[in-house]
């Protein structure tokens, strides 16, 4: 299988394209063609564990990786002491037609580990396939997830390491905590004075600095992304639609061949555009439901056909969804537009200058035979949570409870009523003072730290408090640095000179 960008250019192996994560002319890696599932394998995977089923699917697409280095790979990421349940990612069932996709049992309790425990592996077996000798040095902007996710993944991982930079004031208190108290010795996190916007531009003309990049290869080492941009990230989500489908299979709950609907609670597009890559390869999908909070810009965007960011951008109880640009979308106008990369280019030119573009009717219409979308704000997506738990017992984080919301709307708008799964991509617990408002009403997390609003929580749910959420009490802060938005080259390497 060859790679190529979304804005044309050279051939690349899966190996290179996870090693350089974005192509050299700003475009994505996409993969020649999706490979087919055969039947067979659909119904033979229900038999198979989590590892086993990846196994399979990871190997259509890299190819230049021998099956046993796959498997050595997934042994590590997916170890069982890794994740609080043997499943791994556990499809639950919340009433006859509805399921939930647990993908928050890793060691940062959201599903970013699903990608973020597999890509070190990954990137360390395409260096060596690629004669690359200097340390991989990851670079990553985030607001919240995917820094601890990342850190955690690359924690003492030979030949690499791993800078975060977050922004001082737009993470939750457990998001801040997590990465302070990141041990390993080729971790570093730097705060920025900042919102997210200013720490990823950074980031990303630090990729883009020919003077920066020497000074970082002068000490050795290479630039890479963890960002949901590279490929290597994408391809251990597809692997999880499989695998919820088989679960459904083995419950009995739908025939071989029959479509399931999925919700998925969506910010870069990356999580839903793996659903996408799942249905390409045969997977019977019926439609994928995107879902947003009050940042609402792809549900005009499939509603319309047109792209705009040119909106406010609010702060919401999701704040893993509060996106204008979902970097992800890209993979996904490729296949609408034909896999025209010109007319990709140009759509993108004019997004980065005019802030917007339109796909025109014929190509909105293509989308919305395989998508719908909705949004909920803050007010719906607390009512949801409440809801669900009153109902039925089921306590969801926030992000969750926007697709499940959404999911709710999309029936009573629709009739229907296709078996669906709800993607759930982190633990109530990692939003605990929102989630505890939510069932008890307003005031009730008043004056209690995220700690107090976790055990509350575990009173009212029976669900216990995770592990790593009770350790980030005691752990000592490790990682103190600050720098201004403007001093961003300096402080990494500051880092990297252990300074
Ligand atoms: C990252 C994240 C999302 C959004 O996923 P995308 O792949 O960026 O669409 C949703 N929920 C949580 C909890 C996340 O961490």
């Amino acid at each position: 299988m060859s790679f190529f960008s979304t804005r044309g250019g050279e051939c690349v192996t899966a190996s290179q394209a996870i090693l350089r994560g974005l192509a050299p002319n700003g475009g994505l890696y996409v993969p020649a063609m999706f490979p087919q599932v055969p039947d067979k394998l659909m119904t033979d995977l229900m038999e198979m564990n989590y590892r086993q089923r990846a196994s399979q699917i990871l190997r259509l697409y890299l190819e230049d990786f021998s099956v046993e280095e796959i498997d050595a790979a997934l042994a590590g990421a997916y170890a069982a002491e890794k994740f609080d349940d043997a499943a791994i990612a556990p499809t639950k069932r919340l009433d006859s037609d509805t399921y939930v996709l647990e993908l928050f049992h890793g060691p940062t309790l959201a599903f970013k580990d699903m990608a973020l425990q597999l890509l070190p592996y990954l990137t360390t077996l395409s260096a060596k396939k690629n004669g690359e000798k200097r340390e991989v040095s990851i670079l990553v902007a985030t607001s919240g997830d995917t820094g601890k996710a990342a850190l955690e993944g690359f924690k003492d991982v030979p030949g690499t390491s791993c800078t975060v930079f977050y922004p001082t004031d737009g993470v939750s208190d457990v998001q801040k905590l997590q990465m302070t108290t990141t041990g390993g010795k080729n971790t570093h996190v730097i705060a920025i004075n900042g919102n997210f916007d200013d720490a990823q531009t950074g980031v990303k003309q630090l990729f883009a600095s020919a003077a920066f990049n020497a000074s970082v290869n002068s000490r050795g080492k290479v630039l890479s992304s963890a960002n949901s941009i590279n490929f290597g990230r994408l391809v251990p989500q597809v692997v999880y639609y499989f695998s919820a489908y088989a679960d459904l299979l083995k419950d009995g709950r739908i025939k071989a061949g029959e479509p399931v609907n999925f919700v998925v609670p969506t910010g870069n597009f990356g999580n839903i555009l793996a659903a996408y890559y799942a249905r390409s390869m045969g997977l019977p999908v019926g439609k994928l439901i995107c879902a947003s909070n009050r940042n609402n810009v792809l549900t005009d965007f499939f509603e319309t056909g047109v792209y705009d960011t040119r909106r406010q951008f609010y702060k919401t109880t999701s704040p893993s969804m509060d996106i204008l640009i979902s970097s992800n979308l890209e993979r996904l106008l490729f296949e609408c537009a034909d896999r025209d990369a010109d007319l990709i280019a140009r759509w993108m030119g004019q997004l980065r200058e005019s802030h917007s573009y339109a796909v025109g009717e014929q190509r909105q219409e293509w989308l919305l035979s395989v998508f719908a979308a909705g949004c909920a704000d803050d007010k719906e997506c607390a009512e949801e949570i409440s809801r669900v738990f009153n109902e039925k017992g089921y306590l969801m984080d926030t992000h969750t409870a926007v697709a499940s919301r959404v999911l709710r709307d999309y029936r009573k708008k629709t009739g229907d009523e296709t078996v669906t799964v709800i993607v759930s991509t982190a633990s109530p617990y990692k939003f605990a003072a929102d989630v505890l408002t939510a069932v008890k009403g307003r005031g009730a997390a008043e004056g209690m730290d995220a700690f107090q609003c976790s055990e509350a929580l575990e009173v009212i749910s029976g669900r216990p408090v995770p592990e790593q959420v009770k350790a980030l009490k005691t752990l000592p802060i490790r990682h103190t640095a600050r720098c201004e938005k403007d001093a961003m080259a300096q402080a990494v390497l500051t880092a990297f000179d252990g300074k």
